[in-house]
């Protein structure tokens, strides 16, 4: 019982003053600092490297954002997709890492991920891991996420592991991710999640700490009575 206590202590994030969202967190790798751009966009600090996933033109100057020497790209909608923040952000020493619609079509992806596929970058395991929808449709029969398309990132930092979820619905392969220490999950009807859906992710995920994104509207005070064990930020 005390080590967990301890090891939650040790997760507990220390919140950076003002916006964006940002948090560190202490690793067996080294501090993990996660930001939280903005609607489904990170970036992440980690070793004196710069990690952008999905970054969106939307919600930051990335004209202004640190340039890029990891890139993560979840899907091709052009909220996650999106060429003017990849431009400003993307040099010739940048690995990029993308799905397989968003490297069919960006001819600067280095790796592809098909779902289940993984790969290393500076000691961290990158794995991609399925976001697609069950129920909610564009049209009859055809999901705003198709199963096999999206990927969602599983990035393990040492002991430390980060769930990026992608653009998804609860889906039965999150019973799979044992051990997520911090994850993000996207609520926004109707392309992802409502709020039950979201609680019931959150429960089959069991994050130490969760953050909700890619919404138009959250009340973090509800999710956060409905999942007691859970650190929401
Ligand atoms: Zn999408
Ligand atoms: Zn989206």
């Amino acid at each position: 019982m005390k080590k967990v206590l301890l090891s939650l202590l040790l997760l507990a994030p220390m919140a950076a003053i003002g916006q964006p969202l940002s948090d560190t967190y202490p690793t067996s790798a080294g501090d993990v600092e996660i930001t939280l751009v903005g609607h489904g966009t990170l970036m992440i600090r980690f070793d004196g490297q710069v990690i952008h996933i999905d970054p969106y033109s939307q919600v930051a100057d990335y004209a202004a954002q640190p340039d890029a020497d990891l890139v993560l790209i979840t899907h091709e909608h052009p909220d996650h997709y999106d060429a003017k923040a990849l431009e400003q952000v993307v040099t010739p020493a940048s690995l990029v890492i993308a799905n397989t619609s968003v490297g069919s079509i960006y001819e600067r992806t280095n790796r592809i991920l098909a779902n289940g596929e993984s790969t290393e970058w500076n000691g961290v395991k990158i794995e991609a891991v399925p976001a697609y929808n069950i129920i909610h449709e564009r049209t009859p029969g055809q999901a705003y996420h198709p199963k096999g398309v999206g990927n969602g990132y599983l990035l393990t930092f040492g002991d430390f592991r980060l769930y990026v979820a992608g653009d998804t619905e609860p889906i039965p392969e999150m019973e799979a991710l044992k051990g997520v220490d911090v994850a993000f999950l996207p609520k926004n009807l109707p392309f992802t999640m409502s709020d039950e859906e979201f609680v019931e992710a959150a429960r089959t995920v069991a994050p130490r700490v969760l953050y909700p994104y890619h919404y138009n509207s959250v009340d973090k005070k509800a999710l956060q009575e409905a999942l007691p064990g859970i650190v929401i930020r």
